[in-house]
């Protein structure tokens, strides 16, 4: 499913940048192709003008003078007295292919005007007038520039057709469209490259977290599975059972009962903080007053077991933490329960707890024991849900959620839980809460 919404995405965010890139090119290639025409033209009406003046000056034209301007320029200039082709004109060296460019000309030019104002009989006009246009030789295929320059003098009309071939302005442009090609190809490939590899980033966190949903649904399933179980078996068992077997079953019954509800409990805590629901009802708390309520809760408990508790309070009045109380409370209780379950007869818990000047203020609640301690291979997992070190599964209290609880809500109060091995064997769980979140 995510490989398919990748190869879609990098597909839309790819098609989309490329498609606006394409469009931005051409559009940039139009307008300076615009412009290469413009100044090409510009350019030849220029030279066309300076050479107009030098005709009107001079009453002989010499033929020097025009191959001058023919190899300066890259023209072919044609001339024709009284509507005769002027002998300079076989002297270009490709006589053979630019012989018919006169006629040509003449033609387009004809064509655009009407006949009788070139008819070098006529009145219509007097001393010197010149034209520019574009026209396509059809026998050659190839485009110019063309002006015709018109000079009646004592009742002869000279006409000079000057050519200029567009061939290298095309070339150049015919080249500029290969170098766009080739730039946009390689755009294209990068476009794609960073759309993959960004796409891939954007999916990364949501695959990661429909695989951990999978993951808390299967391992959810599979706890509630076990007392489930237990529970339609001991009611099967009922109804043959005598009176004094009954009370135990039902007695069985109740207890899974219990702990499928406290199971329950966990996983909606849980899934509230996933979906951030999760309330943090924050106010003033005198966490000294937290802490050794739950000491109180748990002393019984460790004596029950044969394990010493301490309680470890700042001896100044404290701070009030701004902390939901009941939040920290259900903390407190997860740390001494763990504590307590993973500690052997005989040995020492000791809760602690710190206020701390750093960059920041904040409160330091340290739960230390010297139990069966947590290896470093199962230290970055114990905060996963539904994870328990192997030597914990046998415990059937134990589902693996308290730590992932803790995590959740230490983490909602803006602080940090973290875990170290105590040095003189056991664990030591470290809380640390801003004194303002
Ligand atoms: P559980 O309900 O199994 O205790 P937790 O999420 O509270 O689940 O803890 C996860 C695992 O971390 C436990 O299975 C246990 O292996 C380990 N653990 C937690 N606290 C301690 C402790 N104080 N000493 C040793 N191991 C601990």
């Amino acid at each position: 499913m995510f490989r398919k919404a990748h190869l879609l995405f990098t597909l839309l965010c790819g098609g989309s940048t490329t498609a606006i890139m394409i469009i931005m090119s051409l559009f940039y290639l139009s307008v300076s192709e615009k412009s290469l025409y413009d100044n090409q033209f510009r350019s030849f009406q220029n030279d066309v003008s300076t050479i107009t003046a030098s005709l009107e000056e001079s009453n002989a034209v010499s033929m020097q003078w025009l191959a001058r301007i023919e190899a300066q320029n890259g023209y072919y200039i044609f001339v024709t007295d009284n509507g005769t082709p002027f002998l300079y004109n076989d002297l270009h060296s490709d006589i053979d292919s630019t012989s018919h460019l006169l006629s040509e000309s003449l033609d387009v030019y004809s064509s655009l005007f009407e006949v009788e104002n070139l008819d070098p009989e006529g009145t219509t006009y007097s001393g010197i007038w010149h034209f520019e246009y574009e026209f396509t030789s059809p026998s050659t295929g190839g485009s110019f520039y063309a002006s015709l320059i018109d000079i009646e003098r004592n009742n002869a009309l000279s006409q000079f057709i000057i050519l200029c071939p567009l061939s290298s302005l095309s070339s150049s442009i015919v080249s500029q469209r290969l170098l766009f090609l080739l730039i946009d190809l390689c755009a294209v490939i990068v476009l794609f490259a960073f759309s993959w590899f960004f796409t891939g980033k954007l999916l990364k966190p949501l695959q990661e977290n429909h695989e951990k949903q999978l993951q808390f649904v299967a391992a959810a399933s599979h706890e509630l599975r076990t007392p489930l179980s237990v529970i339609l078996a001991s009611n099967e068992c009922c109804q043959t059972a005598s009176e004094e077997e009954r009370a135990g079953f039902s007695q069985t019954i109740r207890g899974e009962g219990k702990r499928m509800n406290h199971l329950i409990d966990d996983m909606l805590t849980l899934a509230h903080s996933g979906m951030n629901r999760f309330q943090i009802k924050q106010k003033p708390v005198e966490l000294d007053t937290l802490c050794l309520n739950a000491y109180e809760a748990f002393e019984p408990l460790c004596e029950q077991k044969g394990v010493e508790l301490s309680l470890q309070l700042p001896d100044a009045p404290l701070v009030r933490c701004n902390c939901d109380p009941d939040r920290i409370a259900q903390v407190l209780s997860i740390l001494l329960h763990n504590a307590l379950s993973y500690t052997p007869e005989g040995g020492q818990m000791k809760l602690s707890l710190f206020y701390r000047k750093e960059r920041r203020t904040y409160f330091e609640i340290v739960m230390a024991d010297t139990g069966i301690g947590i290896s470093d291979a199962e230290k970055p997992h114990i905060f996963d849900r539904f994870y328990r070190a192997e030597k914990s599964r046998s415990t059937k209290e134990h589902f693996g959620l308290g730590l992932s609880i803790a995590y959740e809500i230490v983490t909602g109060h803006h602080g940090k839980i973290s875990v170290h091995d105590n040095p003189v064997g056991g664990s030591i769980f470290t809380v640390r809460l801003p004194e303002r979140t």
